[in-house]
């Protein structure tokens, strides 16, 4: 199962990103994945509850914001309709687009304990 895989990767780039203020308890993990980045939801989330503990993020919940495929023309650079047929509007080439989102998981958004002084 991969996702676990996703998961322990998603955790060390938090730790990077936490570097500077390690104390702190993450309170959110928000993760943008692309429809075509070959995750499925529910196993992610399922290995995220699984291996939060262990990765000292106990006490984050996981919001998974789904990400549509764009496609952008390599010819005169429009980005192509989303959910639309792969020809560019702008010069009507087809088949030379790239796909330009929607391939990948990004770490989106983590959100931090505030702690009474
Ligand atoms: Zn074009």
């Amino acid at each position: 199962m991969h996702e676990v895989s996703l998961v322990h990767a998603l955790f060390d780039q938090a730790d990077r990103a936490l570097g500077a203020h390690p104390p702190a308890a993450v309170r959110l993990v928000r993760v943008r994945i692309g429809e075509l980045a070959g995750v499925e939801r529910e196993l992610f989330e399922t290995a995220f509850d699984g291996c939060r503990a262990e990765r000292g993020y106990a006490a984050a919940a996981l919001d998974v914001v789904p990400e549509a495929a764009a496609w952008r023309c390599r010819a005169c650079g429009v980005e192509l309709a989303p959910g639309g047929p792969l020809r560019c509007a702008g010069c009507g080439d087809a088949g030379d687009v790239a796909l330009v989102a929607g391939d990948a998981l990004f770490l989106d958004r983590l959100e931090l304990e505030v702690r009474d002084v």
